[in-house]
């Protein structure tokens, strides 16, 4: 994790709670933080302990953002705009995600269309719209990591059409695992396109964690996946580029 104080800023979407909050949290909490860090939630009126975690760090910036709201998009790039300035923005973790709950039987042509829109389509839309504050923040520094600019798609294992077979089968949900794999195709296509101006992209699976999504039988703490998360993150470079990694530092099969 200490590589995380080279990062000027970064931005977290689906900050409210789960991994987003606790991000947020282990972020405001470490003593190699980034320089600024930008809590995204869609809905701050609910977001009860973001608001609260805000109280005790008035340097922790709150906005406004459903990810599929495209006016909502519009209104918080041009809040992270006038507070990073010139200097860009460094880090955009599109992290807010949604499972619609989709065995053979369940799948709806609505839940498809839903998850798809929520973890794959506005990941893309919400970085399209922020890409002129991360060039800013490529323009000024040299490689390739967090420390100049970098896009995290929190992805999935169950995005993995590879591993959707035989024993390492996890779970069959229609419409949040083509989500995850259709997100994944955004990030590799991502960083073939930016990869030129400096701009990294990764997809990072955060391991299945206890949260309201992952349920109480998860083999992980929230707490032990950022962990994990911030330690891929503090070492991402080139060779990472348009790469699919777990938490652990993993490279998983697309
Ligand atoms: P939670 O359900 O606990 O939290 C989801 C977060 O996403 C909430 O902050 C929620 O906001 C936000 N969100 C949902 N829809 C929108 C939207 N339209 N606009 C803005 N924010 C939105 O999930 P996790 O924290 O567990 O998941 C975080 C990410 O990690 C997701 O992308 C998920 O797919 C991924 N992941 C999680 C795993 C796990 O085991 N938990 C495993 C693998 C991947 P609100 O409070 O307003 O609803």
């Amino acid at each position: 994790m200490s590589g995380l104080h080279k990062c000027g800023s970064i931005m977290i979407t689906g900050a409210s709670r789960g991994i987003g909050l606790q991000l947020v949290e282990t972020l405001m909490n470490s003593s190699s933080r980034p320089g600024m860090v930008i809590a995204a939630a869609r809905d701050c009126s609910r977001a009860k302990e973001l608001t609260k975690l805000a109280e005790s760090h008035p340097d922790l910036h709150i906005v406004t953002l459903d990810v599929t709201n495209k006016d909502d998009i519009e209104a918080a790039f041009e809040k992270v705009e006038s507070l990073v300035g010139d200097k860009g923005l460094n880090c955009l973790v599109n992290n807010a995600g949604i499972y619609v709950k989709s065995t053979l039987n369940e799948v709806t042509a609505e839940g498809m269309m839903k998850n798809y829109e929520v973890n794959a389509v506005s990941p893309l839309m919400v970085t399209k719209a922020f890409l002129p504050l991360l060039r800013k923040a490529a323009n000024q520094e040299t490689g390739m990591g967090i420390h100049r600019a970098a896009i995290i798609n929190i992805s999935s294992i169950l995005g993995s059409i590879q591993l959707i077979w035989g024993e390492s089968t996890h779970v069959i949900g229609y419409a949040y695992n083509t989500s995850k794999a259709a997100l994944n195709m955004v990030t590799r296509s991502l960083s073939f396109d930016l990869s030129g101006e400096g701009i990294l992209c990764v997809s990072l699976h955060p391991g299945w964690v206890k949260t309201d999504m992952g349920g109480p039988q998860a083999h992980l703490t929230k707490e032990e996946s950022i962990t994990g998360i911030l330690n891929v993150m503090s070492d991402l470079s080139e060779k990472d580029n348009g790469g699919y990694v777990s938490y652990t530092g993993e490279i998983l099969p697309w």
